[in-house]
């Protein structure tokens, strides 16, 4: 591959996804606004508002691959703004203490500290230590494809959840136009690194980043991982449609199953 990751074996993948993200943690923020010119902050807005957390009642929502909370502060937002729901409660989990720690630093500044609101815990999404059946929401947000087996992560999704919860994840995806994907391929092959050496002297790891990225599945392709674990994705079960939304083309795409 471009930048020789395909030889790293499994069992060394996650050391070394970790250590991209201990790299990256004190500027992941910057560089996420930066990479996506802010683009993300708005695809995380509409992935929160389409789960509308808040509108029947109060729920127990868990964050994997959570980082620095922003899928959760948008959570309690949403709840709070749109429903006066305080009792809404989302878990940030992370395998990453340096992301959680950016997390606990940021929520301090917000109602949410110190309420049973939130919190934080460090953990592997593909071996979560929390019991069966036990949340309403399970949400992860461009997490997904740095697990090392996607299927594992997807059965334990599908185990924390109560019957009838929703799984949601929001990851970049394959983009369907051919000239918007020669465009982006364009930028994220040579801009993102050269941003990411610039801004935080680390350009391995948007390396790594981007070619995390093209080697996720194709929509088609995870809506079925989906439904092998065991959740309904809705629409047309043949995988054309219905059961994914696309965000810009492509570039991003939100899925989300339900556990029967
Ligand atoms: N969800 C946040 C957001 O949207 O801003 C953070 C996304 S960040 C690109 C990916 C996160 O996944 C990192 O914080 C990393 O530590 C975490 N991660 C990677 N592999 C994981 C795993 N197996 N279990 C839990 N978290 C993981």
């Amino acid at each position: 591959t471009h930048f020789g990751f395909k030889t790293v074996p499994e069992d060394e993948k996650e050391a070394l996804v970790k250590g991209v993200f201990s790299n990256v943690a004190g500027n992941y923020d910057l560089m996420n606004d930066a990479m996506s010119m802010g683009v993300h902050r708005l695809w995380k807005d509409g992935f929160v508002s389409e789960l509308d957390p808040g509108r029947r009642g109060a729920l127990r929502c868990l964050d994997v691959a959570g980082g620095t909370g922003d899928i959760a502060l948008r959570i309690l937002d949403h709840a709070r703004g749109n429903y006066y729901d305080r009792e809404t409660t989302v878990e940030v989990l992370d395998i990453n203490p340096e992301m959680l720690k950016e997390g606990r630093k940021r929520f301090k500044k917000t109602m949410y500290h110190n309420t049973p609101q939130v919190s934080f815990i460090e953990g592997n999404a593909q071996e979560l230590e929390l019991p069966s059946d036990t949340y309403d929401l399970y949400t992860v947000a461009f997490g997904i494809r740095n697990f090392t087996s996607i299927a594992d992560g997807l059965k334990e999704a599908h185990r924390v959840l109560k019957p009838g919860g929703v799984f949601a994840c929001l990851e970049f995806s394959k983009v369907t136009n051919p000239l918007l994907s020669m465009v982006y391929n364009q930028y994220s092959f040579s801009a993102i690194p050269l941003l990411g050496s610039i801004l935080a002297s680390d350009r391995a790891s948007y390396q790594y980043l981007v070619e995390s990225i093209r080697r996720f599945p194709p929509q088609e392709e995870f809506a079925r991982m989906i439904r092998d674990a065991g959740f309904s994705t809705g629409g047309d079960f043949e995988g054309k449609g219905g059961s994914w939304t696309d965000l810009w083309g492509g570039i991003a795409s939100i899925h989300k199953g339900v556990k029967l």
